[in-house]
């Protein structure tokens, strides 16, 4: 955990959210500002700042975190239709929450590209 985190303090209970998922690794819940009808943000609850500080230990963490998306959308009914994942990172990634995160967002057609 990183004080500090808004994610972290999601993770912990000390802000609440709106989840979707959760087990000893992970973590989804609702967007507060969602982009798309179903906008999902999934996180490890390691704290991880951005992707690419990832090393080589988090290699099957972020595997797995990718195939629990996939049951998430699959369990949100977007697995036919489609859907988008979205991970940014740094300033000109756009990224604002300094946590890992994997945003799941369908339910519409996206565009590209993305802006
Ligand atoms: P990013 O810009 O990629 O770092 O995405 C951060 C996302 O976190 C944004 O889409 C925000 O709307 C979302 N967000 C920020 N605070 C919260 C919160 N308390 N609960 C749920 N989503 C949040």
């Amino acid at each position: 955990m990183s004080s500090g985190c808004l994610f972290c303090q999601i993770v912990e209970g000390a802000v609440p959210c709106d989840e979707v998922y959760s087990d000893e690794e992970f973590l989804a819940f609702r967007d507060i500002n969602p982009q798309a009808p179903t906008h999902i943000l999934i996180i490890p609850k390691k704290h991880i700042a951005r992707i690419n500080d990832a090393e080589a230990d988090d290699a099957e963490l972020l595997g797995r975190m990718m195939l629990k998306a996939n049951d998430i959308a699959e369990s949100n009914a977007l697995a036919e239709d489609g859907f988008r994942y979205i991970i940014n990172s740094g300033v000109d990634g756009g990224q604002s929450v300094y946590h890992i995160h994997l945003h799941i967002c369908g339910g519409r057609q996206m565009m590209w590209p993305p802006g």
